[in-house]
């Protein structure tokens, strides 16, 4: 590897505060990592790719972290709790201003969480980033996708469609103003995962995926993984007000259905437990509706 590519390895050393159960971080031929006692390990990756999953140019800030939040995002599905990340990088060159700004979106997300950096690889060629998390689970208590029930009430964290029109006005395909502009834009440059709603659901929710394909996409793999079908209603779909303005203008339902990169979680759970699904997002403070229900019929339901 180019010793240019040495230099920078120092933005990855200090990227993140040590944890107690890392034995060895970054600077050997592997990490050494310390399982807690009693847990499974949960592990997940996801790549995004300059020209197919952001534009080459894209704020680098907001790329270290919507590449480290689509991760999390994957863990918070599972009911997995964060612990440790790899980053593979492949850079058209040895960027340090570039790095230094993607390290920063980076780090102050894995902060949050109290992730750290344990390893990675670095390579020269077209911007592509890898990011692999880590992150454990009692056993028998990872929430997923097969495991809806008949009977079971949906549930949707946040609202829909936000990143996608955020991703229509970038593209050119909508005119939003500024202000609408600037209240669906974070939704698709940086988007919140949710780990603590994820974590929370053990033990109660019976399913769980996040959307990252859009509502009914990721909805039809919880139906084909549990052998049920789903009943949504249209006017239970959780909107901002900016997307229900969109609406409202274009009659285009289909946003809040089909767009993706939303990260919300989507779940089931019994119905006796909605008091405990209420409680959850009220102590959490993250907005969750109800949006429809598990049935037995034969194929998927939109009631619109
Ligand atoms: P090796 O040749 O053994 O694969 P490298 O030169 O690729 O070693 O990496 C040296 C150290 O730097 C390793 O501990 C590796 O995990 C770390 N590293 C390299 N690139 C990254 C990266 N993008 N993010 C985090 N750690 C990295
Ligand atoms: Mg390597």
């Amino acid at each position: 590897m180019a010793r240019e590519f040495d230099v920078i390895r120092r933005y990855f050393q200090e990227a993140t505060a040590a944890r107690d159960d890392v034995i060895l971080g970054i600077g050997d031929d592997c990490a050494l990592l310390r399982i807690p006692p009693g847990q499974q390990l949960a592990v997940s990756m996801d790549t995004l790719v300059a020209g197919r999953h952001f534009v080459a140019d894209a704020n680098p800030t907001n790329l270290g972290h919507k590449a480290l939040a689509v991760n999390l995002s994957d863990l918070a599905a599972m009911g997995a709790t964060p612990a440790w990340v790899t980053l593979s990088l492949t850079l058209p060159a040895a960027d340090t201003t570039w790095l230094t700004h993607f390290m920063q979106g980076f780090s102050a997300l894995a902060a949050t969480y109290q992730v750290q950096l344990i390893g990675g690889d670095t390579t020269r060629g077209p911007l592509s980033i890898t990011v692999q998390a880590h992150g454990y689970v009692p056993p028998d208590q990872a929430l997923r996708r097969a495991g809806a029930r008949v009977g079971d009430n949906i549930y949707v964290s946040g609202t829909l469609g936000d990143a996608g029109l955020a991703l229509a006005a970038q593209q050119g395909r909508y005119p939003l103003d500024a202000g609408a502009r600037s209240s669906v834009q974070p939704h698709l440059d940086r988007p919140t995962p949710r780990v603590a709603l994820g974590c929370a659901l053990r033990q109660v929710a019976h399913a769980a995926i996040d959307i990252s394909d859009g509502l009914g996409a990721d909805l039809q793999h919880i139906c084909t993984a549990s052998g049920v079908v789903a009943q949504i209603l249209a006017q239970h779909l959780p909107l901002s007000a900016t997307v229900r303005a969109y609406i409202e203008q274009t009659q285009d339902w289909q946003l809040p259905v089909s767009a993706g990169d939303d990260y919300e979680l989507l779940f089931t759970a019994a119905r006796a437990d909605e008091a405990r699904i209420r409680q959850i997002a009220r102590d959490l403070a993250v907005p969750v509706n109800c949006i429809g229900e598990i049935t037995a019929a034969e194929t998927m339901v939109m009631v619109l």
